[in-house]
């Protein structure tokens, strides 16, 4: 499934027991933002990001004390989760200390070669990688003067030139990000950069926005570097809930074929035809069921007359007659529901079909 775009045979690299790269599945993943130093809101956040279906999380350490909750954090969160620092190598020191399954950290900017060995050493001897995140605003200001801009030779050579301080001091356990807030931008400079090494590469767009622009932005450059066989792990940005950020995450890989399972959601556009209030069922239907762990395709369509025959191949539908709506399983009507009873008593019948069929 995943090699279906020609995907960029990349090495594997083992982050809390999570395989990133090669042929495994594209990891989703996310950032807190509770303070971490908050050990109950901070694992309450990763539980619901857990239950979303994130494979992965993210935690700022702006300070020791943040360092140090990690050690709580990492021993009862259910999935793996990252250290993002910034300059303190003795915050990266800290946190691999405390569990940390992987260090984000850009090794151009902790203080020298000496740091750079510390922070590799402490990582080699417990198996833990690092990624070198490079962001458009993090260029090194010489590489700004060599080509006049911010482009995808500067950051890829920036991004190039992390990695090898880290190579030079011995260390390859590394997964490369190159985030832009352009997806054009981010786009051509992992295209560049993908060519360029056989590194895991964590894609997205950075500071893409609000939850509509985010995703607009994040779904085209993350859907089209994918669809090139791009791309190992991915987050979307949002000025907004993490949840919502992988939740978008899972939406792009499923649109893609890239990842089954979950609730496939797909409702229609509404036109004269309806007669009933679909714009508001739909979205309340698509809250209460998006995070169920059935194999399902739900339709919510707007009338009777094409509703069924435009989703038949939905698993289970719904669609709007007049003051009542038809229930239908692959195009074939099964019942009449009441308007006043529709959401939880399609609710019902999803989750009961999901029972059923027994796939998660
Ligand atoms: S399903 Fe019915 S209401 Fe919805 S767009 Fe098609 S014709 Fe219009």
């Amino acid at each position: 499934m995943d090699n279906y775009y020609g995907r960029k045979g990349t090495r594997v690299i083992n982050v809390g027991g999570l395989k990133i790269g090669g042929d495994n599945p594209i990891a989703v993943q996310s950032m807190n933002n509770t303070k971490t130093s908050d050990v109950e809101a901070t694992l309450k956040q990763i539980n619901d990001l857990y239950e979303a279906g994130c494979d992965l999380t993210r935690v700022a350490i702006p300070d020791m004390a943040a360092a140090e909750a990690l050690k709580e954090i990492t021993k009862r969160s259910p999935i793996p989760v990252v250290a993002d620092i910034h300059f303190d190598y003795r915050l990266a020191l800290e946190a691999v200390k405390n569990g940390a399954a992987k260090i984000r950290i850009n090794p151009g900017n902790i203080g020298g070669s000496e740091n750079v060995f510390k922070v590799a050493s402490a990582c080699k001897e417990r198996n833990i990688p690092i990624r070198v995140g490079v962001n458009s605003g993090s260029i090194e200001k010489r590489l700004l003067e060599k080509y006049g801009k911010v482009c995808p030779e500067a950051m890829t050579e920036s991004a190039l030139g992390a990695v090898k301080l880290l190579e030079d001091v011995d260390f390859d356990d590394i997964i490369i990000s190159i985030k832009s807030s352009s997806p054009r931008l981010t786009i051509e400079t992992y295209k560049m950069l993908s060519g360029m090494t056989d590194y895991p590469l964590h894609v997205g767009v950075t500071e893409a926005g609000t939850v509509r622009e985010g995703i607009i932005k994040s779904a085209v450059g993350i859907g089209s570097l994918l669809s090139s066989g791009i791309g190992d792990t991915i987050r979307v940005s949002l000025t907004g809930d993490p949840v919502d950020e992988v939740l978008a995450g899972i939406g792009i890989l499923k649109a893609l074929d890239l990842r089954k399972g979950g609730i496939t959601f797909v409702s229609c556009p509404t036109c004269g035809r309806t007669r009933v209030p679909l714009i508001e069922l739909a979205s309340e239907i698509e809250k209460r069921i998006c995070k169920l762990p059935y194999d399902l395709k739900v339709a919510v369509m707007g009338c009777v007359v094409n509703g069924p025959g435009e989703a038949k191949d939905a698993d289970i539908g719904l669609a709007g007659g007049i003051d009542e709506f038809i229930l239908f399983e692959k195009g074939e009507t099964i019942r009449r529901i009441k308007a006043e009873n529709a959401v939880d008593e399609f609710v019902e019948e999803v989750i009961k079909l999901g029972e059923k069929n027994n796939v998660r």
